[in-house]
C-alpha cells in the first residue's frame, strides 16, 4: 500500500490551497476559527457557500450531472484537509451533505430539478427531522405522524434536536404513516417546506451557549404526497441511505490544528503530567491521521475499508474531548468566566485572561455533544462489534 500523494495529487493540493489562499478572506477565516459547533455563524457560512458555488465546488462528492466535481476519494480528502487547516467555515451538512446526495439517488427527476440547485445557491438551506423526544438511538420507534387526506399529507407531532432548524426553509423528515408493522414498516420519508402554516420551531441554548439545536413541531401541517422520496410506507430505507452521505472521513487535519492551538498552552502551563498527556494524545491523532490514508489507499484500490467509518468517529471525538478537558484545564481559572460577547465574529470585546479561553471554553461544552450526535459512540460500538467482531 502506497499512502504518499501522487504528483497530480501534489498538484490539485497547490491548486486547492491557492483558490483558499486568495478566497478566504479575515471575517471568514476568523468565523470558521471562532465556531465550536458544527457550523459557524449563519451569515459567513453562507457567504462562504455562495463563494463556492460559483467556482462549482460547493457539493464536490455529488454526482457531477448534479453539480459535483467528479474528484478521486483522494482528492476530496486533500480539500476538506485543506479546508480545515486554513480555517474555512464550514457549510451546513444537512442540505448539501446529506439530503442533496439522498435525491441524487432516491429522488424523482422532478425532485432532483426542483430541489438540487436551490440548494447549491443556498436558496434552500435544509434541517434534518429525524430524532423525536424518546427516540434517537431507537430511531424506528418514532412517533410522528402524517395521514393521508387526498393528494395531501396532514403531519402531526414534533422532532427534537434539529440543527439550525431555525436558519432552515426546508426539512426531510421521517414520519409514522403506518402503524401495523415492525416499527421499521410504516415510516415514510417527507420533504417539507417549512414556511407551511403549522410549523413552529422552539429553540434550545446548549451548555455553551450556543443556539444550534431546536424543537420543530407540526400542527395539522399539511404535505403533498408529490412530497414523498421513494415509497410510502418505506422511508426506512431511504433514511439508512442518507445515514451512508453522513459520516465525515477527514478528522485528521481538525485534530492536527487543534493541537498546534492548544500547545503554546499546555507549554505555558508547564505541568509535566499534562504535557505527557498532550503528547500521547499527539501521537493517536497521528495514528488517526495514518489509519485515513489507510482508508485512502483502500478507496483506490477499489476496496471496501469495512466499518473504518465507525471507528474513526470513536476515535476522533474521543480524542477531541480528552483534548478538550487538557485545555480546560491548562487555562484553570481563566476557563471560568462566562465569555460569550468575546466570541462573536468581528467583537471588541476582549477575552478575560488567555485571548483562546472563550473558544476553548465553548469547544468543551460544545463537543460533550460529538458522541452522542450522528449516532452515538455506544451504538458504534455495536457496529463494529456486528461487523468486525462478528458478536
Ligand atoms: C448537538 C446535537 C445535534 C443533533 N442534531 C440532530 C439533527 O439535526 N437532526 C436529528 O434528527 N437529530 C439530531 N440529533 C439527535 C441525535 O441523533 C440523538 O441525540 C442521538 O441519536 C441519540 O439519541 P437520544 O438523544 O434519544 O439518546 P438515547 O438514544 O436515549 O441514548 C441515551 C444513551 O443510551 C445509549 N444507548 C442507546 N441505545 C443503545 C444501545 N442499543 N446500546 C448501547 N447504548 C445505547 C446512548 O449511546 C446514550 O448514551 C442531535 C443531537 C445533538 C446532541
Amino acid at each position: 500500500m502506497d499512502i504518499r500523494l501522487s504528483s497530480d495529487d501534489l498538484a490539485f493540493q497547490e491548486e486547492v490551497e491557492a483558490f483558499l489562499d486568495t478566497s478566504l478572506d479575515d471575517e471568514l477565516r476568523r468565523a470558521g476559527e471562532l465556531s465550536s459547533g458544527i457550523c459557524g455563524a449563519h451569515e459567513p457560512t453562507m457567504r462562504w457557500h455562495r463563494i463556492l458555488h460559483k467556482k462549482g465546488w460547493v457539493a464536490p462528492r455529488w454526482p457531477v450531472e448534479h453539480g459535483g466535481t467528479g474528484w478521486s476519494d483522494m482528492q476530496h480528502y486533500i480539500w476538506s484537509s485543506a479546508c480545515a487547516r486554513a480555517h474555512a467555515p464550514r457549510l451546513y451538512p444537512m442540505g448539501l451533505g446529506m439530503i442533496g446526495p439522498t435525491l441524487a439517488v432516491c429522488g424523482t427527476p422532478e425532485q432532483q430539478q426542483d430541489y438540487l440547485p436551490k440548494l447549491l445557491s443556498g436558496e434552500h438551506i435544509w434541517c434534518q427531522g429525524y430524532s423525536e423526544p424518546g427516540s434517537g438511538s431507537d430511531l424506528a420507534s418514532l412517533q410522528c405522524r402524517a395521514e393521508r387526506d387526498g393528494d395531501d399529507f396532514i403531519v402531526n407531532g414534533t422532532k427534537i434536536w434539529t440543527s439550525f432548524a431555525h436558519h432552515a426553509n426546508h426539512i426531510f423528515c421521517l414520519v409514522r404513516t403506518d402503524k401495523s408493522g415492525k416499527p421499521q414498516q410504516g415510516i415514510t420519508f417527507l420533504l417539507i417546506d417549512m414556511t407551511t402554516p403549522g410549523v413552529s420551531v422552539r429553540p434550545i441554548v446548549t451548555l455553551a451557549g450556543d443556539h444550534e439545536v431546536n424543537q420543530v413541531f407540526f400542527d395539522n401541517v399539511r404535505v403533498p404526497v408529490t412530497n414523498i422520496v421513494g415509497t410510502e410506507n418505506e422511508g426506512w430505507t431511504v433514511a439508512k441511505t442518507l445515514l451512508t452521505f453522513e459520516r465525515s472521513s477527514a478528522y485528521a487535519a481538525r485534530l492536527m490544528m487543534r493541537l498546534a492551538e492548544l500547545q503554546p498552552l499546555v507549554a505555558a502551563a508547564d505541568e509535566a503530567a499534562l504535557t505527557t498527556r498532550f503528547h500521547d494524545l499527539e501521537v493517536r491523532a497521528k495514528a488517526i491521521e495514518m489509519t485515513e490514508f489507510r482508508i485512502q489507499a483502500t478507496l483506490a484500490a477499489g476496496q471496501s475499508p469495512g466499518a473504518a467509518s465507525s471507528q474513526m468517529k470513536i476515535l476522533a471525538t474521543e480524542i477531541t474531548q480528552a483534548l478538550d478537558e487538557i485545555s480546560m484545564e491548562a487555562l484553570g481559572h481563566h476557563g471560568v468566566p462566562w465569555q460569550l460577547a468575546a466570541r462573536e465574529p468581528g467583537t471588541n470585546v476582549k477575552a478575560i485572561g488567555e485571548p483562546a479561553a472563550p473558544k476553548l471554553v465553548a469547544d468543551y461544552f460544545n463537543n460533550r455533544a460529538a458522541t452522542i450526535y450522528g449516532g452515538s459512540n455506544e451504538v458504534q460500538r455495536n457496529i463494529l462489534a456486528k461487523a468486525e467482531l462478528g458478536l
